[in-house]
């Protein structure tokens, strides 16, 4: 059975490429024909690791071709998941299963209810990737990939694919309460690396705004019936924020390189869960609503 792969940019090059050299049957989806003639004419996905570069020759194919999808993997950004599947539904199995790679939460919960006949398995993904050049990715940070299925069920057979692909992988049970960490982590570190125009590492001078934003997140992960997630949240802000002193966020890079950031399922997505459940969290409001200034200044989307 062949995996599909819609959105071939950074996580999603990096997954087909490992994939297709362990010999497991690949095939990506581009969004349109010229995307599909600029592919035929580069020859293939080239990967760089470690100094060193390979072209992989992947099946491609658009949308709108003909053949079922039993596997999809989506590595689209979380604003561009649900409408790029959206374009190939009609080919999706009435049993398949959807691979969700987005960060943050919401896109994956929209995706799930739209097309129930599918089993939506949701990633955590820390591993890390950047393009090069239009079909070119760098694999540029190892790291580990959680899924599992927000509905439970059994570890799905293929996960030895991923293994024999060398592709990081742990079956998570609790994985909605793993998304929810990372979010959190996101929403204390993140914004702030924006507003203060600042390294990770530069935040650690404001420990009491970091340390009020985490009690707001623990209250709010609370409620979410969430509780483990919200344990030793603050320690844990502080001590990614010492590894990665040096590092700007991926938010800050976002952007510093004018391109759209993932708010809506970040920072945006706490807000709008703490007011659906009756939560006041204003200094989270407070940070969404400078965050969205910033953005609009800049020329950025603010969703
Ligand atoms: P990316 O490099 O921007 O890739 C997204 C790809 O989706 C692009 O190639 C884009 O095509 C494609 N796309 C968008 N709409 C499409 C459509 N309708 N049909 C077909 N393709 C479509 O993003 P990324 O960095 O791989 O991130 C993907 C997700 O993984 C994000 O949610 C991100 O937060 C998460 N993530 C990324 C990393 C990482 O290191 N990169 C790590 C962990 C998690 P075009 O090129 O044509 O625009």
């Amino acid at each position: 059975m062949s995996w599909h792969i819609l959105g071939v940019g950074a996580l999603g090059s990096l997954w087909a490429t490992r994939l297709a050299r362990a010999g497991v049957p690949v095939r990506i989806i581009l969004r349109s024909s010229q995307r599909l003639a600029d592919y035929q004419r580069a020859g293939g996905l080239t990967l760089s690791e470690v100094g060193e570069s390979s072209l992989h020759a992947i099946p491609a194919e658009l949308p709108e071709a003909n053949t079922s999808i039993q596997r999809l993997l989506v590595a689209c950004k979380a604003y561009d998941a649900e409408a790029a599947i959206a374009r190939l539904a009609p080919r999706l199995a009435n049993n398949c299963e959807i691979l969700l790679l987005q960060n943050g939460l919401g896109s994956q919960q929209a995706i799930a209810e739209r097309w129930p006949q599918a089993r939506c398995i949701f990633v955590s993904s820390t591993e890390g990737a950047y393009r090069e050049g239009p079909l070119q990715v760098v694999f540029a940070g190892r790291g580990q990939n959680w899924l599992g299925d927000p509905n439970g069920g059994s570890a799905p057979v293929w996960l030895d694919e991923l293994d024999r692909a060398g592709i990081p992988q742990i079956w998570s049970t609790d994985i909605v309460a793993r998304l929810w960490r990372k979010l959190a982590l996101n929403c204390a570190i993140n914004p702030l690396t924006v507003l203060h125009d600042c390294r990770n590492g530069d935040l650690l001078q404001y420990r009491e705004q970091l340390a009020a934003l985490c009690q707001e997140l623990g209250t709010l992960l609370e409620a979410n019936g969430q509780a483990p997630a919200a344990t030793d949240l603050q320690d844990e802000v502080l001590r990614v924020i010492e590894a990665t002193a040096a590092n700007y966020s991926s938010m800050y890079q976002d952007v510093r390189l004018g391109r759209r950031t993932e708010i809506a399922y970040l920072l945006g997505h706490a807000c709008r869960s703490a007011d659906a459940l009756g939560v006041a969290v204003p200094l989270l409001h407070d940070l969404h609503d400078r965050l969205r200034k910033r953005l609009s200044l800049r020329g950025l989307p603010t969703d």
